[in-house]
């Protein structure tokens, strides 16, 4: 029987020959994230985050698909994996936006990352992904940009395995407003929301500093880290 093969799957098999290339999502062979990883990333619902001091919406659960693309963009500095990223947080922004009206221009601000983490990454991912996603939201007409108004004043300890209330204390008067105040609404942005602490501390720094922030949108969340005592 003649097995038809088609050029695409003959090229993902050359590439997987030659650099190993596989999805990030699932480790399929192929030089992109394969259809499967798409739809299912099509498929995750917008949530939005109770229990902060501002409206928050993010674009899926962390878990699955969502989690091994962030966790590969991340771990493998690969830039390839930003847009479709972004694509989710521009989707949750959108939807931010429709909640809460607010004034424009919209300014995306994102959460600093920490710079020897960026020299050694060589990739500011929050930063990307915001800047990806305000391009993205400007071609469907949206008056939307990104600003830097948030800066790290020290630098924190390690979130992971710190537990809820020292996440809080950990962050406590981390970061530091910077620029003046423009007339429109700030939407902090960040890739995944674990406790709230790291979004708490930015609306924290931003209101000091003046900003009138209407909300907050990020990639992914995990619900169970606010309740399950980490
Ligand atoms: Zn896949």
């Amino acid at each position: 029987m003649l097995r038809v093969v088609t050029m695409d799957r003959l090229m993902d098999a050359a590439a997987e020959l030659l650099v190993g290339a596989c999805c990030a999502g699932c480790g399929a062979p192929g030089r992109d994230i394969c259809r499967e990883c798409r739809q299912a990333l099509q498929r995750e619902l917008l949530h939005s985050v109770p229990g902060l001091a501002a409206p928050v919406v993010v674009s899926a659960h962390y878990r699955g698909v969502v989690r091994s693309l962030v966790l590969a963009a991340k771990e493998r500095n690969d830039l390839m994996l930003v847009p479709v990223l972004a694509e989710r947080l521009a989707l949750a922004v959108a939807a931010l936006v429709d909640i809460v009206e607010p004034a424009t221009p919209l300014w995306l601000v994102p959460i600093p990352s920490n710079p020897a983490t960026v020299v050694q990454r060589g990739l500011d991912f929050t930063g990307s992904l915001a800047a990806t996603a305000a391009r993205q939201l400007r071609a469907q007409g949206r008056q939307v940009a990104v600003i830097r108004a948030l800066r790290q004043r020290r630098r924190p300890a390690d979130q992971s395995g710190l537990g809820v209330s020292d996440r809080f204390a950990n962050l406590r008067n981390a970061y530091q407003g910077r620029g003046r105040p423009r007339s429109g609404s700030v939407i902090i942005i960040d890739d995944v929301v674990t406790t709230g602490a790291t979004l708490s501390e930015a609306l924290r720094a931003l209101a000091v500093s003046g900003h009138r922030v209407m909300g907050a949108a990020a990639v992914a969340w995990t619900p169970r880290s606010r309740t399950g005592g980490r």
